[in-house]
């Protein structure tokens, strides 16, 4: 075999076999094969997109890459979610204690943030103490204890993805359907849940701009999960705007833990009473009306953040030390009217601008810097009214590149549904 002619089939739009995909990832995290040309196989892929057997047995070689993680020793089902990745996208912190307080097993593996996406493991870290590197053993024993942990990703699960998506990032070939399915599906797959529900995010936020896009993405991870036995079911929401109002490391985990108390944004709270509703019923078998009847009394009784109090005593986090910086500005509205747009992309850029995100993987970042809104689309505002709070460190900011992230007009427009659509199999329930 020979990567130069498994280029060219490539390029000659012909389907790839699994021998042919093992060859070049097996070979490329031997750097045997070099990252020039497995850029230009991605590229190939790209433009000339893959079959669906094709991206399964892509993942099925990215899956076999790393480590499989076995969780066979925790009692009960494990379900696990994903996040495609949006801005203010905190749902994890929630759902973990949520779903776990109604039963049922959640051992979650997240990631940290890398451009424009921010990551759970980052928002974590922003409690002092919080102990995100359990090893295999503890994590296990965690989740048989007390039902939930979230832990780093290490670099040995679906050990091709890292390497493709750090290729990716800089060869302009990570907008490619085929090539997001199998990146998250292998490390869905490779982290051991048998219910696997994922949160596919449209809009100018997201990887996913339109719902035609994310549905096709959907339907495929779909069918991979499929040829691996898992029950899968994939939400399409709403990411033109941020979800609830806080951007950034520590002002999200505050929100996350007004939303615990049942004193959180009402979108944030819709959302994980959602996702949290179908994680319930696909891994109790239950209805999804009372799976959600489940997690709406456990968001409103204090089970669930009693929850996350006990997540936070299990992995050493300081629920009194939440890295928030105390030196804000205020952005004021400069006319009157409704709040018809609130450009979610360009408000995660400026969150990274001020320190919150990393450009480079090496880089640090700064967990109390972010932005509080203080209106949603849909809302009016007055001239002068409060529209955000800007929580810096060291950065002056020039305020008039952060008003034109918000689109006042005098008319108002119709807002976007939160809830997109939900793609599944036919036989869940709901
Ligand atoms: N998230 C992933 O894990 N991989 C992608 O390729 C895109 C989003």
């Amino acid at each position: 075999m020979n990567i130069v002619d498994i280029i060219i089939k490539k390029k000659n739009k012909e389907e790839l076999t699994y021998s042919e995909l093992k060859y070049a990832i097996d070979g490329f995290i031997l750097n045997e094969i070099k990252d020039y040309q497995i850029s230009a196989l991605l590229m190939a892929i790209v433009i000339n997109g893959m079959t669906t057997e094709e991206t399964i047995n892509l993942t099925q070689v990215m899956i076999e890459s790393g480590d499989i993680i076995d969780l066979s020793s925790i009692d009960g089902v494990i379900v696990d979610k994903h996040s495609t990745g949006g801005v203010g996208d905190k749902t994890t912190l929630i759902l973990a204690p949520l779903v776990a307080s109604c039963g049922v097993k959640v051992a979650k593996m997240s990631g940290r943030g890398l451009g424009h996406t921010g990551g759970t493991i980052d928002k974590l870290e922003s409690i002092e103490g919080f102990n995100v590197n359990l090893k295999e053993d503890q994590f296990v024993k965690q989740v048989n204890d007390i039902g939930c942990a979230i832990i780093s990703q290490t670099a040995e699960v679906a050990k091709a993805d890292k390497l493709l998506y750090a290729l990716r990032d800089v060869t302009g070939t990570t907008e490619s359907i085929p090539l997001i399915a199998s990146s998250i599906m292998s490390k869905k797959i490779a982290s051991g849940a048998s219910v696997i529900v994922i949160d596919v995010k449209v809009g100018n936020g997201a990887l996913m701009k339109t719902k035609e896009d994310a549905t096709k993405l959907s339907n495929l991870m779909i069918e991979i999960g499929k040829k691996h036995n898992k029950k899968i079911v994939c939400v399409l929401t709403n990411m033109s705007e941020p979800l609830g109002f806080a951007i950034g490391n520590g002002l999200e985990v505050m929100e996350s833990i007004n939303t615990l108390k049942n004193n959180g944004p009402s979108d944030l709270k819709d959302l994980v009473l959602k996702l949290g509703s179908i994680m319930v019923s696909l891994s109790k078998d239950i209805d999804i009306d009372t799976a959600l009847n489940q997690v709406t009394n456990n968001l409103e009784n204090g089970l669930a953040y009693k929850k996350f109090e006990e997540l936070l005593l299990a992995q050493n986090g300081d629920i009194n030390n939440i890295k928030v910086s105390n030196r804000f500005v205020s952005l004021k509205s400069s006319r009157s009217g409704f709040l018809n747009e609130i450009n979610a992309e360009k408000l995660e850029e400026i969150s990274q601008k001020l320190g919150g995100g990393r450009i480079n993987k090496e880089d640090s970042i700064n967990y109390g810097v972010g932005i509080v809104l203080n209106k949603k689309v849909g809302d009016y505002i007055e001239l002068n009214e409060e529209l955000a709070r800007i929580y810096i460190d060291q950065i002056d900011l020039k305020v008039s590149d952060i008003l034109n992230v918000f689109k006042i007009e005098e008319a108002q427009k119709l807002k976007n549904k939160l809830i997109i659509d939900i793609i599944k199999w036919l036989y869940y329930k709901f």
